[in-house]
Order: structure tokens, then sequence, then C-alpha cells
């Protein structure tokens, strides 16, 4: 099997096998195409963007190129922005009063709106 190398940020170069990478191409914007793998010396997980140089060469080592974004959205930064009103004094009070509930959880989910 063919022995793919990439460099982990603390390792250095490592050796990994086709499966053990996993290529996702952003067909439509290239600059969103990368490649994660855990390393096999520090089990951190390294994602690297790849550009499509990178892709050709991955894909021509056997790693299977998997295409848009993952299934799981990564998770949300605190420096993203939303879209919508904001926090109120009105809103926090109906969110105390919530919590005054034994049912607070089940109606705060009830509550969310599905993404
Ligand atoms: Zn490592």
């Amino acid at each position: 099997m063919t022995t793919i190398r990439a460099t982990c940020p603390t390792c250095g170069e490592v050796g990994l096998t086709p499966d053990e990478i996993e290529l996702r191409v952003d067909d439509a914007d290239s600059t969103g195409s990368y490649y994660a793998f855990s390393c096999p010396s520090c089990f951190e997980t390294v994602r690297k963007t790849a550009d499509e140089r990178i892709v050709r060469l991955l894909i021509s080592g056997g790693v299977e190129a998997l295409a848009g974004r993952p299934a799981t959205p990564a998770p949300r930064l605190l420096s993203q922005r939303f879209d919508g009103p904001s926090i109120t004094h009105d809103d926090l009070l109906d969110f105390h009063a919530m919590l005054e509930r034994d049912d607070w959880f089940a109606a705060l989910a009830s509550s969310a709106t599905e993404d």
C-alpha cells in the first residue's frame, strides 16, 4: 500500500496510508478543500487546506476524495456573527422565568429552532 507523507506540526513528517486521510474537496470554492488525519505519533487531528495540486497528489496516492463539506458542520466559533435580533432584558427575564420551571430544559429544547 502507498505510504503518504504528511507533516504534523508537532512531530514533523509522518507516514500515513490512504485510508487514514480524509480528503474533502469543495467544488464551489477550492480554498474550502482540505485534508485531515490523526497523527500516528501524537494522535492529534491535523487539518490542512488542500490546493488543487495537493488534491491531485492525494488522489493519485489512493486517497478517496469526498465531495463537499463534512456532514457534521464545524462547531460555531465565538467570532462568528449571527443574523437576528439582539437579546433584550425581556428575553433575559423570560429565560430566567423559564429556568424556574422543573421542565425548563424540555421547554427550552422545544423552543429552539432547527438549523
Ligand atoms: Zn504528531
